[in-house]
């Protein structure tokens, strides 16, 4: 009886509101309808998932790497246990990288940030740290600098008065142009990733053991390949390459700027100049994104080949991994060393 009242009572509305009622009840139904399918669907889910059938559902990690190299190691590290989102560009200089809104997007929801380290990013990272407000990036926890542990090149002893320009007042901080160094970043990355992700931390051991053994490899063929050139003597522009250059073999005999991140003056040039021509340079070996003018004048002058090699992942096309770059680089110096046929 009370079912049939009910009835006559929403006829009568329907007729007295007209098409808004019938539309707002074919509305419901169709809520219904989904919301037991919706049931439906996360119930078989989570059956599937007891019983292994889907993948764990859990959130991905979110890191944010200040340069693709730290975002391409972690990548091998962790794959899709991570969303990985790199800041700077390999094209750019990380020294000077122009922030962009969308990086403090990035770090207000990371979880783990991957830096240089050394003061590398001093330039543009420090006031992106206070706009995101994430305090979790600025605990050990969360915050890795790669340079942490590792041994770097021209560390001042003295005193350092910056008033100098000097970029590199912490020691030199590309030392991820030493495949050496990867590896042990790549482990530096896999403990922190394990420590966010305890649940995880045999698949990023696994992953980790795979990469070194491969870098292992790529490392054995390297050094092969650049065998015959050991000894080569090179000009810089900025020490970029340092590292490259010593776990290979190369010799530095100058660089086109006075000190990192200086200009180079006509006086540093006229002293660079008759220096390289004596030690016989044979490249002189710039990022893609410097000046080429000086480095032209330079080259000509000494009777050597101006060679651009990327310094970070991306920073060529190729060059889009971390044992890609090395590929590439290895393959434009060996290109620019071979006797003219
Ligand atoms: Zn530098």
């Amino acid at each position: 009886m009370f079912a049939f009242e009910k009835l006559k009572r929403l006829r009568q509305r329907r007729i007295t509101t007209c098409g808004s009622a019938q539309l707002a009840s074919s509305r419901m139904l169709n809520d219904t309808l989904m919301k037991r399918n919706t049931t439906m669907r996360v119930t078989g889910m989570l059956l599937l998932a007891a019983v292994g059938g889907l993948p764990e559902t859990r959130a991905a990690l979110n890191v944010v790497a200040t340069l693709p190299d730290y975002g391409a190691l972690a990548m091998e590290v962790g794959g899709n246990k991570l969303k990985v989102t790199n800041l700077a560009k390999g094209t750019e200089d990380p020294h000077f990288v122009d922030a962009r809104p969308s990086f403090i997007r990035a770090l207000n929801q990371a979880d783990l940030l991957l830096e240089g380290g050394a003061e590398l990013e001093i330039g543009w990272l420090p006031p992106l740290l206070t706009s995101a407000r994430n305090p979790k990036i600025l605990t050990d926890t969360g915050h890795l600098p790669l340079s942490r542990g590792l041994t770097l090149r021209d560390v001042p002893t003295g005193p350092i008065d910056r008033s100098m320009g000097d970029v590199h007042p912490a020691g030199n901080p590309h030392y991820n142009l030493d495949p050496l160094n990867g590896k042990l970043m790549a482990a530096a990355i896999a403990e922190a990733l394990s420590r966010l992700d305890p649940a995880d931390q045999s698949v990023f051991q696994t992953n980790l053991q795979r990469f070194t053994t491969r870098l292992d490899a790529k490392l054995v063929e390297w050094t092969r390949v650049l065998q015959p050139f050991r000894g080569t003597k090179v000009l810089t522009y900025h020490r970029s390459f340092d590292y490259f250059l010593e776990r290979f073999g190369f010799v530095l005999v100058g660089t086109i700027e006075p000190r990192p991140g200086l200009e180079p003056s006509p006086a540093h040039i006229n002293t660079l100049i008759p220096k390289a021509k004596e030690a016989g340079v044979k490249l002189v070996l710039i990022e893609p994104n410097r000046p080429r003018r000086t480095p032209t004048q330079v080259a000509e002058a000494i009777g050597a080949r101006l060679v651009l090699l990327p310094i970070l992942v991306g920073g060529a096309d190729k060059a889009n991994d971390y044992v890609a770059l090395f590929d590439y680089n290895v393959a434009r110096l060996v290109e620019a060393l071979q006797p003219p046929k």
